[in-house]
C-alpha cells in the first residue's frame, strides 16, 4: 500500500504547516489532482516512526464524506520524509470565510453554521465510535469513563478552523460539504522535536483537560468544536489573552468573555454551552450533540 517514486507530478507549494511543507501534486495513473504533506523523520526515534506508520494505516482506512480522504504514504529514505498523500479540497479553509464574514463586518448565516456543525459532528463521530453502529452504546457508556476507551477510536487532536475545508465557494446560500483535515496526526506528531518547534500556534481550541496535562479524549474534541461553532458565530475564538498563562487560566475557568449576538437562536445558544463544558464528563458526546439536532430538525419539520 505504499507507493513507488514516480507516481505523482509536484505543482507548486499551497503553504507552510504545522508539521512541514504542503504541495498539489497529480497522481499520474488516475490525472488526480492531490496534497502532499511532507514530514521529515530523521530525528524520530524507533518508537515514534512506528506510531507515525500506525496512525497512516488507521488513517488510510477512514471513509467519511466529511473527512478528507487520505490516499496513500511514501518514503524518501535517502532525504528522511514521509510523504502524505490526500484529497484536495480546492475552497478554501473555515479560517478564511470566518475572515471573510469579520472583513464584511456581517455574521455568518445560522443555516450555514448549523450546517457545518452537523457535519463535522457526523466526521467526528464516525471517528469516536468507529464504523459498528450496534456496538455503540457499549462504547458509548465506557467512553464516559475517563481512563478507557475503545481501540481504533481516532481522536482529532487539533481541531480548529484551519482544519476545516470547504469545497464549494462561500458566494452561494448553502456552504456545501465539508471536510476535517489532519485526523489523528497531532499524536504521532506531538513527541517529535520538528512538531515542538514549528507549532507556534496558539491553542485557542485546547480543552481544560488537555492544559492540565490529562489525556486526549473524544470529548476533548467535543471542547475544540464548540469553540469553532462559537467562533462561528462572534468571529473570534472564546478564549483570547495576551499571554499563554492568562489564555490557560481563562480556558480552565471557562467562563466566556461573551454572551452569543442576539442575531443567533436560543438553540444554537444552547447546543454551544453544551459543548463548551469545563468539566469532560458533564459535556456533550457526538452521539447525544447529533440526538440534539436530529430532535431539533423533527420538530422544526412538524411546525
Ligand atoms: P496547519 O498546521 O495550519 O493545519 P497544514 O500543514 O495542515 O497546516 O496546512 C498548510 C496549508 O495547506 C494550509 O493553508 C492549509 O489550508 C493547506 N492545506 C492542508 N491540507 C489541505 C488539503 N487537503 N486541501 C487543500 N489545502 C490544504
Ligand atoms: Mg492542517
Amino acid at each position: 500500500d505504499r507507493d513507488g517514486q514516480g507516481q505523482y507530478e509536484l505543482l507548486e507549494e499551497i503553504g507552510r504547516g504545522s508539521f512541514g511543507s504542503v504541495r498539489k501534486v497529480v497522481h499520474i495513473p488516475t490525472r488526480t489532482v492531490m496534497v502532499r504533506k511532507e514530514i521529515k523523520y530523521g530525528h524520530m526515534n524507533q518508537k515514534e516512526r512506528q506510531q507515525l506508520i500506525a496512525e497512516c494505516k488507521i488513517l488510510s482506512q477512514l471513509n467519511q464524506e466529511n473527512i478528507v480522504k487520505f490516499h496513500s504514504w511514501d518514503f524518501d529514505e535517502q532525504r528522511q520524509v514521509l510523504y502524505l498523500y490526500m484529497e484536495y479540497c480546492s475552497k478554501g479553509d473555515l479560517q478564511k470565510l470566518i475572515a471573510h464574514y469579520k472583513q464584511e463586518h456581517k455574521y455568518m448565516p445560522e443555516q450555514t453554521i448549523w450546517s457545518i456543525l452537523a457535519q463535522l459532528l457526523m466526521a467526528l463521530y464516525r471517528c469516536h465510535y468507529g464504523e459498528d453502529a450496534a456496538a455503540l452504546v457499549t462504547i458509548y457508556d465506557r467512553m464516559r469513563s475517563p481512563s478507557s476507551h475503545p481501540r481504533n477510536v481516532v481522536i482529532h487532536r487539533d481541531l480548529k478552523p484551519g482544519n476545516v475545508f470547504l469545497t464549494s465557494s462561500g458566494d452561494s446560500t448553502s456552504v456545501g460539504l465539508v471536510k476535517l483535515g489532519d485526523f489523528g496526526l497531532a499524536k504521532a506528531l506531538e513527541n517529535s522535536i520538528q512538531f515542538a518547534t514549528t507549532y507556534v500556534g496558539t491553542p485557542y481550541y485546547m480543552s481544560p483537560e488537555v492544559l492540565m496535562d490529562q489525556p486526549y479524549s473524544p470529548l476533548s474534541d467535543v471542547w475544540s468544536l464548540g469553540c469553532i461553532v462559537y467562533e462561528m458565530c462572534t468571529l473570534r475564538p472564546p478564549f483570547q489573552a495576551k499571554n499563554y498563562v492568562e489564555l490557560q487560566n481563562k480556558i480552565k475557568r471557562g467562563k466566556l468573555d461573551t454572551e452569543l449576538p442576539d442575531y443567533y437562536s436560543n438553540g444554537l445558544a444552547s447546543i454551544v454551552k453544551s459543548m463548551i463544558v469545563t468539566d469532560p464528563t458533564q459535556r456533550a458526546s457526538t452521539f447525544e450533540l447529533l440526538q440534539d439536532i436530529q430532535v431539533r430538525t423533527s420538530r422544526k419539520s412538524l411546525q
